[in-house]
């Protein structure tokens, strides 16, 4: 399946890992994590899964994710035989492999309930889910409960102020994004989801605008004034989607038909014509995409100086042995021409003038 989340990243950060292993260190790049935040219903856990390309997450129109799901995706080398596996495994079921997704989604309700009761209670206690496959970057998504006001089943009557503290404990992070997502059949300047993300980030220099239900707004009205940042306005700017409806839902529509649908939405609404880039899930993997680019070019200069430093203490080393390492020292001068090279590249990437880039 088509993992749209960081598709033209992957072969750059694989090769910078690769430079990485090469001098016998670890993976160095720690990419930032992604939280959704926003009121309940608003589309949240659909965002993601479009995101992430796979259907594994619980969603409706009542309180569906009621615990945080902290969802780490880990990059399995392929096999290169095109029988590429991918499958989850829970940090409360160790060992066990679960390869139907729909396994997984069953597995996190019934984790949800056995924290947090049947009856609609929220815990903020984590479910950690690892997916392992070969078409993923190594990130981490985390799925929250949405804001809700009035407490309903088992909820203790401080829900809001309770939800609040522990989305808030989440997107405060200065590595944390936050996709702020906003329905669009509702008040959009009044978004809870801007409003605690502004709250977070205020100069909203990690924070993208989602507006989701573009299919539903009232009949005679449109978010393009929205998008354009002319109502609340957004450094990074918003992007609308249209995800799956609950009749959709219901009748196991698949995320690669809801992703033409959506294509086909926009391409037969003349008002979002020109805003292109800033409609559809595939243009919000794009902007992901950009953000973690240049977050890499941000901490690539910090790399460069380490793999320095471990050059030079590799010299003086074999040095004091009274060995001349020219294949060491060799290879050392290499890789540090690559990362340079990368640098350069990174940069026009993010201008856009070189979306795809190569990397032999
Ligand atoms: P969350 O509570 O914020 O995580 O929201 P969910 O992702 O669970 O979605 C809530 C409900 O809204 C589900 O029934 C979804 O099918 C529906 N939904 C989400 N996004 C859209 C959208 O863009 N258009 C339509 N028509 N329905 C949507
Ligand atoms: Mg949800």
């Amino acid at each position: 399946a088509a993992a749209p989340l960081g598709h033209s990243v992957i072969p750059l950060v694989n090769k910078l890992q690769d430079i990485f292993a090469q001098l016998g260190s670890q993976s160095t790049i720690e990419l930032p994590q992604v939280a959704v935040v926003g009121s309940q219903s608003s589309g949240k856990s659909s965002v993601l899964e479009a995101l992430v390309g796979r259907d594994f997450l619980p969603r409706g129109n009542d309180i569906c994710t009621r615990r945080p799901l902290v969802l780490q995706l880990v990059q399995k080398k392929s096999k290169g035989d095109g029988a590429d596996e991918e499958w989850g495994e829970f940090l409360h079921l160790p060992g066990k492999k679960f390869f139907d997704f729909n396994d997984i989604r069953k597995e996190i309700q019934a984790e949800t309930e056995r924290e947090a009761g049947g009856n609609k209670g929220v815990s903020d206690k984590q479910i950690r889910l690892k997916i392992f496959s070969p078409n993923v970057l190594d990130i981490t998504l985390v799925d929250l409960p949405g804001l809700t006001k009035v407490p309903v089943g088992d909820q203790p009557s401080d829900i809001e102020a309770r939800i609040r503290t522990m989305i808030m404990s989440y997107i405060k992070r200065p590595s944390c994004l936050i996709l702020a997502v906003t329905p669009a059949n509702s008040d959009l300047a009044n978004s809870d989801a801007l409003q605690m993300a502004g709250i977070a980030d205020p100069d909203g220099y990690r924070t993208i605008g989602v507006i989701t239900k573009l299919d539903i707004m009232d009949r005679g009205t449109d978010a393009r004034n929205f998008l354009l940042g002319k109502v609340i306005p957004l450094r990074l700017g918003y992007v609308g989607v249209v995800n799956r409806s609950q009749e959709d839902i219901l009748m196991s529509r698949s995320i690669k038909d809801a992703l033409v649908a959506e294509e086909k939405f926009f391409r037969s609404r003349p008002v979002y014509n020109d805003l292109a880039d800033r409609c559809g899930v595939a243009q919000l993997a794009k902007k992901l995409n950009q953000i973690l680019v240049q977050h890499i070019k941000t901490v690539l200069p910090g790399l460069k100086a380490r793999i320095s430093a471990t050059l030079v203490s590799v010299a003086k080393e074999h040095a004091s042995y009274g060995e001349i390492t020219e294949s060491k020292a060799g290879q050392g001068a290499l890789l540090l021409n690559i990362l340079s090279k990368y640098s350069d590249a990174f940069s026009s990437m993010i201008e856009g003038k070189n979306e795809e880039m190569s990397t032999s």
